[in-house]
């Protein structure tokens, strides 16, 4: 709820202040293209503006990057591939990804409230967001010491042997939901594994990797990062078509990933998505019901419900759902919905207005269907905030599981509530969505709850707890969900190295 000891005109003047002061503290002085460790306009001379989604107002004006400008990245790329990057040892690339780690962590404070001026996420998420970017990189650091390949038994005369080789250069498309730990996830093992990368942003939050090339400009020899912001269609195809990169990763929308695909397909570069959810989130009957609404409230209204493993569809046993359900609605009204820069905040704005009005826009369709409203299914009545793009924590029950709103991912602070009492028909429903990201699971069953997470089609389940992201967890989905797995020595091994097989004649 919004503090309401200040008329509202005072608070939106105040929310205002907070921000232009904030940004004028912390967004950094290079916003160009990074290119060959150098700042360049866009070859076509474009510029785009990245807005604060609390204000409206525009935080920054970025380059619109163009083919020509990724042409240059990928070339720059190969150069210091070639160059300086091969020659690294495992041990010199250790050393600059510890580096990094150590700026993040100096620059933590400003990264974060960076992250949250251009997203909209409570500065206290974005706090965790830096904290896990430094740890991830960490992970990765140790993880180029244990690359390597096997010795396969071969029978007489035949010595076997695989290495695991780098690509060369890799290109990376982000998101806008977790802006830098994204970007960290992907350039985490990319270094680590030898390979160079060019990385093209969300439009709508390009400012914090950014400020991730100011502030490592140093530690990394030129070349070897390359970050080309821009839109989609005219720095990201371009990207994922190019011919001279040999790997593609996305994470974003199954409806975009579905393109790059085929855009990969045009030179047959190996493909790593991280994309959509609809994820279950599952209460039996034994679970400790204060616990249980914690964790509901962290599956679906954590980072503004913008997280692709949001528990958005809850199956809660019928013997306790009365009961969970009103405990879990008054916790979810209770909220702090306000300024994100603000340390009591818990829910801030979704990134842009255009997000705020699809999320309003699946509202009103289960609102249409006649479900019922538990919670929320608006925006905050508080003039302060009118400026801004929030939608109300919301709660819907009554809703078919067939609903567009159900079956299709809202990416906002929304959850459709289901009853069940048998097992099979719930685990049906559970997995009866194209999506498998992931699932949660609440009981003090250790057996049920083992049953469960492997009846469920998820790429990551998560037992009494949600949305714990650890370094070293390998995370990806099933079905639509997308292909391989990111975080962790799987990614580093499986899709940032390409095996070599050398088969020596002993005789
Ligand atoms: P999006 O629209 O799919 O965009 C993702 C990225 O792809 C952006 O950088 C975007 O550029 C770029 N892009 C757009 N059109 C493209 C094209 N034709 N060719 C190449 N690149 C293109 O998704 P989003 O709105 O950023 O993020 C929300 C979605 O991402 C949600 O559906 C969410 O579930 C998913 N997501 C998944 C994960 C995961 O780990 N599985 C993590 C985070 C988010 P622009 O900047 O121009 O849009
Ligand atoms: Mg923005």
């Amino acid at each position: 709820m919004a503090t309401e000891s200040q008329p509202s005109g005072d608070r939106t003047d105040s929310i205002s202040q907070r921000h232009r002061e904030t940004a004028a503290d912390v967004i950094p002085p290079n916003l160009k293209l990074y290119i060959g460790g150098d700042w360049v306009p866009s070859s076509a001379g474009e510029t785009f503006e990245t807005r604060d989604p609390t204000t409206g107002e525009t935080l920054a004006t970025v380059q619109a990057g163009t083919r020509e400008d990724i042409d240059r990245a990928v070339e720059a790329a190969w150069t210091a591939y070639d160059e300086t990057w091969s020659d690294y040892s495992a041990a010199e690339r250790q050393r600059v990804l510890e580096e990094i780690a150590a700026r993040v962590e100096e620059n933590r404070e400003a990264f974060a409230r960076l992250e949250t001026l251009d997203n909209g996420k409570p500065i206290s998420e974005a706090r965790i967001d830096m904290e896990l970017v430094a740890d991830h990189f960490r992970y990765f650091a140790g993880a180029t010491r244990v690359n390597g390949g096997e010795t396969i038994p071969s029978g007489d005369g035949q010595h076997v042997q695989t290495l695991r080789e780098p690509y060369g250069v890799v290109g990376q498309i982000i998101p806008w939901n977790f802006p830098l730990l994204m970007a960290a996830w992907k350039l985490g093992p990319a270094l680590a594994a030898g390979n160079c990368s060019v990385l093209k942003p969300a439009e709508e939050t390009p400012l914090t990797v950014l400020k991730l090339m100011n502030e490592i400009d140093d530690v990394l020899p030129d070349g070897v990062v390359n970050v080309v912001t821009g839109f989609g269609p005219d720095a990201g195809e371009p990207l994922a078509k190019h011919p001279d990169i040999r790997k593609i990763a996305f994470t974003g929308s199954t409806e975009v990933g579905k393109q790059v695909m085929t855009q990969a397909a045009e030179h047959v570069h190996d493909i790593t998505l991280e994309l959509g959810g609809k994820s279950p989130l599952i209460i039996y009957p034994d679970a400790d019901l204060e616990k249980a609404v914690a964790t509901t409230i962290t599956a679906i209204f954590y980072n503004t419900g913008e997280c692709c493993s949001a528990g958005s569809r809850l199956f809660v046993h019928s013997d306790i759902k009365d009961e969970f359900v009103e405990a879990l609605a008054s916790t979810a009204e209770d909220l702090t919905v306000d300024d994100p820069l603000l340390e009591e905040t818990t829910l801030g704005p979704k990134v842009t207005e255009e997000q705020a009005e699809r999320t309003l826009e699946y509202i009103e369709e289960a609102r249409d269907a006649g479900a019922d409203f538990l919670a929320g299914g608006d925006v905050p009545d508080d003039e302060a905030l009118a400026e801004g793009s929030f939608v109300s924590p919301t709660l819907i029950d009554d809703i078919d599981h067939d609903n567009r709103a159900v079956q299709e991912e809202i990416f906002g602070p929304v959850q459709e509530v289901f009853e069940w009492t048998d097992y099979d028909a719930m685990i049906e429903l559970a997995n009866d969505v194209d999506y498998g990201l992931a699932a949660g699971i609440i009981t003090n069953d250790i057996t049920k709850a083992y049953e469960t997470a492997k009846d469920v089609e998820a790429g990551n389940v998560w037992i009494n707890q949600y949305n714990a992201f650890p370094a070293g967890m390998p995370f990806g989905g099933y079905k639509q969900s997308g292909i391989g797995r990111e975080v962790g020595y799987e990614a580093l091994a499986e899709h940032y190295t390409q095996t070599k097989t050398i088969n020596l004649a002993l005789e």
